[in-house]
């Protein structure tokens, strides 16, 4: 395992064109101390987790100091947000400091909060304590889940003072994903006419993202990467549309084009049911509803598909971007069948999915919650709980009497030698613990009154959600009623 030096730098986006970025210093921050760190996260880098204890961490991560063989760059983008295109994007507070190359794979290593670059415009180029522990837990919370997403080495804080509604303490977190190329990235490159540039960008990306393309010599290769894109992010949605997590923010800048989670701003993790669930207050319309991931998903790839016209036929495009629907649902059928326990063609499982869904929508029903006890519904006394959890009772039992006749159809009737076994596999992707928005507020809490311990805590029970952690079982409770409603900021 490698110390920060021993690492196998490269800088592998600066052989592209310098249109796509500016160089740029960080600015350092003052008295740089560890808020919370991932040992994963390290490992994946090949670093040493235990340096991520040592001084030299924090001088890196606050952009005290910087390693000789590092060429940090600000990347230029624009994108569509909230519907409208924004010419004017970059990272205005984040930094490619470098790319790590560790056992074949190459891994962007990336500082947000990292101070002022040519793309900032108005803003301060910082981030907060807050919403840097809210994507540091959300990154490896849902890479425990088997979401892809990017990662999160460490949260730094500092007492550098940064200004929001009020005075906060300033704070970076490490950023690590194999790629930081966005779908506003292409429409930089086609909206600006530079098909040259795009097309770079493009064989750029199908290089080191999409290599398995190399092989199809027959086909435009450009309209097989818009199609594998759709299919990473179709794949994507289905997740996070089954795990109930809402994005908040899926402007087209902050849209992966690898089809990882990326850029974590109001997110949450459903609590009760809601399909129209809006995590983020500014979203007045609802443009970015729970159930409206799937569809903006869609908008964002016609976006996408527009800033390739200049490489690809608009028939093709229009052809593949045609197949979304039914690949989305295809991956949602298969996650959703999974998590009811049932096995063999998804599709034949279609309607006591959606009687399901449509049940938890009346009942009110704790989405992550329910969907763990389920596993255990041939027990009478957990039957009785989650039918006790029911606003409309009789909803439930017809409910159940359909659940109970999909298993016996699916050959795995209730209270037979079954049980052990679906349940099992059920609680291999119904997670018992989440990242609910009241745990992070206590965590972020704790942190902003000198306590990190408690974002340590929570981050390493949420490494392992899937496991019973008898020890942990109050992190895995129903919410309180403040914790449902809690406004997160928008401003990070
Ligand atoms: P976001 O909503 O975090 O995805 O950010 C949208 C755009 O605003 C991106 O180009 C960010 O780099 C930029 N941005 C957000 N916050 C700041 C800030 N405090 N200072 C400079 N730029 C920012
Ligand atoms: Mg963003």
């Amino acid at each position: 395992m490698n110390t920060w030096l021993d690492l196998d730098y490269v800088q592998i986006f600066q052989t592209l064109p310098d249109t796509l970025y500016s160089p740029v210093t960080p600015q350092a921050l003052s008295n740089p101390f560890m808020v919370g760190y991932s040992p994963a996260c390290a490992q994946l880098i090949g670093l040493d987790p235990n340096t991520l204890n040592q001084d030299t961490t924090l001088k890196l991560l606050s952009g005290q100091s910087l390693l000789s063989n590092w060429q940090p760059i600000a990347m230029k983008y624009t994108g569509h947000q909230f519907g409208y295109y924004n010419p004017d994007l970059g990272d205005g507070r984040g930094v490619l400091l470098t790319q790590v190359k560790h056992d074949d794979t190459i891994w962007d290593l990336h500082l947000k909060g990292a101070g002022l670059t040519p793309y900032s415009r108005q803003g301060d180029g910082r981030a907060v304590l807050r919403s840097s522990i809210r994507e540091f837990l959300c990154s490896e919370a849902l890479a425990a889940l088997n979401v892809p997403t990017s990662r999160a080495l460490c949260v730094v804080g500092t007492d550098t003072p940064v200004y929001r509604e009020q005075v906060e303490t300033g704070a970076t977190v490490m950023r690590i994903s194999e790629s930081h190329i966005r779908f506003g990235h292409f429409e930089y490159c086609s909206f600006t006419q530079q098909t040259d540039l795009l097309k770079t960008l493009c064989d750029h990306t199908i290089k080191h993202h999409f290599s398995d393309l190399l092989h199809k010599t027959n086909e435009n290769i450009y309209a097989e990467f818009f199609r594998a894109v759709l299919t990473r992010t179709a794949k994507l949605m289905a997740q996070w549309q089954s795990i109930g997590f809402a994005h908040g923010v899926m402007n087209t800048d902050n849209m992966s084009i690898i089809g990882d989670t990326f850029d974590f701003g109001p997110f949450a993790f459903l609590d009760d049911y809601d399909p129209s669930f809006i995590c983020n207050h500014s979203d007045h319309q609802g443009r970015y509803a729970f159930n409206q991931q799937p569809n903006i998903a869609n908008w964002n790839l016609a976006v996408l598909a527009q800033a390739l016209l200049p490489l690809v036929d608009k028939e093709s495009l229009v052809t593949i971007l045609d197949t979304y629907p039914a690949i989305f649902e295809q991956y949602f059928l298969e996650n959703m069948a999974r998590k009811l326990g049932l096995t063999g063609d998804a599709l034949h499982h279609k309607n006591i999915i959606e009687q399901t869904l449509h049940m938890m929508k009346n009942c009110k029903l704790d989405f992550s919650y329910f969907f763990r006890k389920l596993a255990d519904i041939h027990q009478t006394k957990t039957h009785q709980h989650l039918r006790d959890m029911c606003l409309d009772i009789n909803a439930f039992d017809d409910w159940f009497d359909q659940y109970q006749h999909a298993l016996a159809h699916n050959n795995q009737a209730l209270n037979s030698n079954h049980d052990t076994a679906r349940k099992a596999r059920m609680n291999q992707v119904n997670p018992k613990y989440i990242l609910r928005n009241y745990l992070a507020q206590n965590a972020i809490k704790a942190a902003q009154n000198g306590d990190n311990s408690q974002v340590q805590q929570l981050f390493e029970v949420l490494q392992n959600p899937f496991d019973e952690q008898p020890e942990f079982e109050e992190y895995a409770q129903l919410p309180p009623e403040w914790g449902k409603t809690l406004e997160i900021s928008c401003s990070s």
